[in-house]
């Protein structure tokens, strides 16, 4: 592994953009928060601050959802459905206008290496809200062939029609800022919704520049409120709010049981996007240079730091040591390096405290006799980097294969069976069932892996394909409901049924 060079000096834009007050979105307006509180921002790179942000108590939550109430029935509701489509497309126009800037800020806030930065906010922040803009014209009721019992045919009309399900608090983590907040704000703009949307304590810079963007392009106020806040103040109090009608939460499998009680109150609606461990099966069939790659990246992908990571990879015995040797050998070239670095593969994770709990799973896996390929270990210096580690015969009896580290782990397993239910038994053998992946050259192994292997995910001879027309969402601990394509704009509406008798 080699280090990527040199610190980044912020660009005038940034640096103009760190030094502001920042403070809540409430009702179309920048406030402080009730108390005077902030959240310090540091920079996982360099570890030092980088901006300061209000940090909202119950009591601004409490403001927020107010205003998303009062803006459900305002001008919002007022709009047409062609409307509506072209404030999000707006949106999405002024998002992509100010992409540099979203980039470094996402870059500076999050650690992740630069590219990724633009590719994602691009390919899913951008393309998110466009892909929603043209739901907005697309909601549809039934007309339902039906007649009360006395009433003859002709005489009646029962219809639905689907309604925005009201206000949605939307809380979301650190490891993707800005994507995670516009995949929350597009389907829920595109039902008519309002949402008070939280953003995670660590990263709060690129809502808030979402907050400049939702004001410039003309959503009515009170639409979208953005309060930064710890989960346990901001967080809970959204998720226990009377005033709030459904949580769209994307975060940890703790905190998701949390917020399912918090929200049991008023019997709010909920979407859960949480934990993964997902496996990637490698058959001896599989074309190896495409196998190594997948799974590097796979596994490594924002440092290890996505639900979706292929953390546990399965290879067939004839091809084991080989798949070993190829992506440990790709780790360890990675380059690690603040995102800002132009030639940085790998940023940092986010916090000490991430990495000081990755590398506690490292030591665990070392305990428990998984031998340790490459890494295990922080490089010296600033900044909370830690080596892609690849773990080789691992098993489903050891905790590192077992639970989610959210970092750069990789255990591989072996698997000589040809019994392909025993092999799916043991990718099942968790309790997250988010995205799976099988590479093979046999479509037959291919797809009645498909049909054994319980994941709302399962790519074949790639991993985790994501698109905004593609439903995401996991079984089991995973999660509930999904989210993207015409599914995820369910979860935002609600059926009225309307039976006119003549
Ligand atoms: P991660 O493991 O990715 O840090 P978390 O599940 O800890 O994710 O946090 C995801 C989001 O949930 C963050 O915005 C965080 O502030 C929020 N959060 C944390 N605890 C709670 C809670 N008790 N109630 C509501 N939100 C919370």
């Amino acid at each position: 592994m080699s280090a990527a060079s040199t610190a980044h000096t912020p660009s005038p834009a940034a640096r103009e953009f760190l030094a502001r007050r920042h403070r809540l979105f409430i009702d179309g307006r920048w406030v402080a928060a009730a108390d005077g509180g902030e959240i310090v921002v540091h920079d996982p790179a360099t570890e030092g601050e980088i901006a300061r942000v209000a940090c909202a108590t119950e009591s601004d939550v409490d403001q927020a959802v107010a205003a998303a109430r009062r803006a459900l029935t305002g001008e919002w509701s007022r709009l047409n459905s062609h409307q509506r489509s072209r404030l999000i497309w707006r949106l999405a126009d002024e998002l992509e206008a100010n992409l540099e800037l979203a980039t470094e800020l996402e870059v500076l806030d999050n650690g992740m290496p630069r590219m990724v930065a633009q590719y994602s906010i691009a390919r899913f922040g951008c393309d998110f809200l466009r892909y929603y803009a043209g739901w907005c014209t697309k909601i549809l009721g039934e007309t339902i062939p039906v007649a009360p019992q006395d009433v003859p045919n002709g005489e009646s009309l029962t219809y639905t029609r689907r309604e925005p399900i009201g206000v949605v608090g939307a809380i979301i983590p650190w490891n993707s800022p800005l994507v995670m907040a516009t995949l929350k704000l597009a389907p829920a703009l595109a039902a008519g919704c309002t949402v008070v949307l939280k953003p995670a304590e660590l990263t709060p810079l690129t809502a808030l520049l979402l907050g400049d963007l939702v004001r410039k392009v003309g959503i009515p106020d009170g639409v979208v409120n953005i309060v930064p806040g710890h989960g346990h103040v901001a967080g809970a109090a959204l998720a226990a709010h009377d005033g709030v009608d459904k949580i769209a939460f994307t975060g940890s499998t703790e905190v998701g049981r949390k917020i399912l009680l918090a929200a049991a109150g008023n019997l709010k609606r909920v979407t859960l996007e949480l934990g993964g461990k997902s496996p990637m099966v490698v058959f001896p069939d599989a074309d190896l240079e495409r196998v190594i790659p997948g799974a590097t990246r796979g596994a490594f992908f924002l440092q290890g730091q996505n639900c979706m990571a292929s953390t546990r990879l399965f290879v067939h015995d004839d091809v084991f040591d080989r798949v070993v040797e190829g992506v440990s050998a790709m780790a360890q070239a990675f380059r690690l390096g603040p995102g800002m670095a132009p030639d940085s593969e790998l940023g940092p994770l986010i916090s000490a405290d991430q990495r000081e709990r990755v590398l506690g799973y490292v030591e665990a896996g070392r305990q428990s006799g998984a031998e340790l390929v490459c890494g295990g270990e922080a490089p010296p210096g600033k900044g909370y980097f830690m080596r892609p580690t690849v773990f080789g015969h691992t098993n489903m009896g050891m905790k590192i294969a077992r639970e989610e580290i959210f970092g750069p782990v990789l255990c591989v397993q072996s698997f000589s069976d040809s019994d392909l239910k025993a092999v799916a038994d043991e990718a099942n053998s968790t309790i997250y069932g988010l995205s799976a992946s099988v590479w093979t050259r046999d479509i037959s192994t291919a797809h009645r892996m498909v049909n054994l292997i319980d994941s709302g995910q399962v790519s074949i001879n790639c991993h985790a394909a994501v698109d905004p027309a593609i439903p995401f969402g996991g079984n089991r601990q995973s999660g509930w409901g999904r989210e993207f394509g015409r599914e995820g704009l369910d979860p935002y509406l609600k059926t009225k049924a309307t039976t006119v008798k003549f």
